[in-house]
């Protein structure tokens, strides 16, 4: 098929709004004689005016010819390999252009792996033409070519109606896309939230079809998504998205019916949200513990809470609710044990900052876990109009300390 071209006058992409990393690997390729597009998101926000979170390279060159190609290269990925050529703080994701697996083969993997090099089991590199590696991405405006060469916008899927549409559209038959990785329907949510676009009709339709098959996507892959999903910077409109096509029912099935049974419960969930987008918005780093902890805090109290009725001390109690819930959560998405450790050690040190007698304010000042602790106690007495003098406290003996 004859793609849509977008030739240097008809588009707003400019080479001053690529970094310069980018710029150097595409002209490197292409004075070697190879194709240099840059794919994806990176082009998609270019077009929005948006700033690109990185610029990712699609190339014919062969992962061998781009290593020789760049010193600063690692070749990267057992099933298909990436290079990641490094620059001073970035580093450009380039890819040789790849085509679908033959659906015969995806049902028999056993047929095509073999055992690489380092002696891992590896699947042979599919490589494609520009066109197949277009169709192969997830949504119309994720698919989208900027061509070094002469500067045009290469569409073979229809993105660049779908932009101004303002419309999230599945590449080919949206039951076939979302069976096959389920996980494209989250990132549906996260672009439509972050974005401000629809989800099309029949793709939207198809997410209420499927969202259980969510269980079945690989754990460690829905770890990276759903992280995305909240440090977006519009965590709390991908969350409505969520919530509008009920994919939070299957991510997390008991957090999500605990949310359903009363208002104030959900209201919490979105005042957390418009924290980490406003944390986000400031350029502030918060790490997945804080998210989650932030994330699940009320539901965590309320497991808590059950607990200590039940005559668990105070403090096992807090470490037991969150190992419970965040582990039986890791069976879909792979939280790390560390972030599970973390996110108790933040909920128990909330008595912590209940503790004002003493030297044992000043000591736990100095804890490694504090700052954390009180960020959560912060932003959850606000939220409950609660712990003034107790805010107060600790914010006067942050200030001594600094
Ligand atoms: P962001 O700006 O958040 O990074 P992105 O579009 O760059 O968004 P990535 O997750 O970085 O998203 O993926 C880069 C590109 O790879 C996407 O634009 C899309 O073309 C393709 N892609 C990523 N994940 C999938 C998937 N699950 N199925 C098909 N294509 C995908
Ligand atoms: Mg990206």
């Amino acid at each position: 098929m004859e793609p849509v071209v977008l030739k240097r006058p008809e588009h707003n992409v400019s080479r001053k709004n690529i970094s310069s990393a980018a710029i150097k690997v595409l002209y490197r390729l292409k004075d070697e004689g190879y194709t240099a597009y840059i794919a994806g998101g990176g082009v998609r926000d270019l077009l929005l005016n948006r700033h690109p979170k990185d610029f990712d390279v699609a190339t014919d060159a062969t992962p061998e010819q781009i290593r020789k190609m760049f010193r600063n290269c690692r070749l990267i990925g057992r099933r298909f390999r990436l290079a990641h050529i490094l620059f001073r703080g970035e580093v450009i994701e380039t890819a040789t252009f790849r085509a679908p697996v033959p659906e015969d083969e995806e049902a028999h993997p056993e047929n095509i792996f073999r055992t690489g090099e380092e002696g891992m089991v590896m699947r042979d590199n599919v490589f494609g033409t520009p066109e197949q590696d277009a169709l192969r991405r997830d949504f119309t405006i994720n698919a989208l070519f900027y061509n070094i060469a002469d500067f045009s916008i290469i569409d073979y899927a229809g993105g660049l109606e779908d932009l101004k549409k303002k419309t999230i559209r599945v590449i080919g038959d949206p039951d076939t896309r979302f069976t096959e990785d389920p996980v494209r329907m989250i990132r549906a949510a996260r672009f439509a939230g972050t974005l401000g676009f629809e989800i099309e009709k029949e793709a939207y339709d198809s997410i209420c079809r499927n969202k259980d098959k969510l269980e079945l996507a690989a754990s460690s892959r829905m770890y990276e998504e759903v992280q995305k999903l909240f440090f977006c910077g519009h965590a709390k409109q991908v969350f409505q998205w969520l919530e509008k096509t009920d994919l939070l029912h299957p991510m997390n099935q008991d957090f999500s019916h605990w949310i359903d049974e009363d208002k104030a419960r959900h209201d919490w969930v979105i005042q957390t949200l418009e924290q980490m987008d406003r944390w986000r918005k400031a350029n502030l780093r918060v790490h997945p513990a804080l998210l989650f902890a932030l994330l699940f805090g009320e539901y965590h109290e309320f497991l808590m809470q059950q607990l200590v009725d039940a005559g668990t001390p105070p403090h096992d109690a807090a470490r037991e609710a969150v190992h419970k819930h965040l582990q039986g959560i890791c069976t879909n998405v792979r939280v790390p044990k560390q972030v599970i450790y973390q996110v108790s050690d933040i909920m128990s040190n909330q008595l912590r900052l209940q503790q004002t007698k003493g030297r044992r304010p000043q000591r736990f000042l100095h804890h490694k876990g504090f700052l954390d602790a009180f960020l959560y106690f912060k932003v959850s007495s606000k939220a409950h109009g609660r712990n003034e003098e107790l805010l107060e406290f600790w914010s006067k003996l942050r200030e001594e300390k600094k």
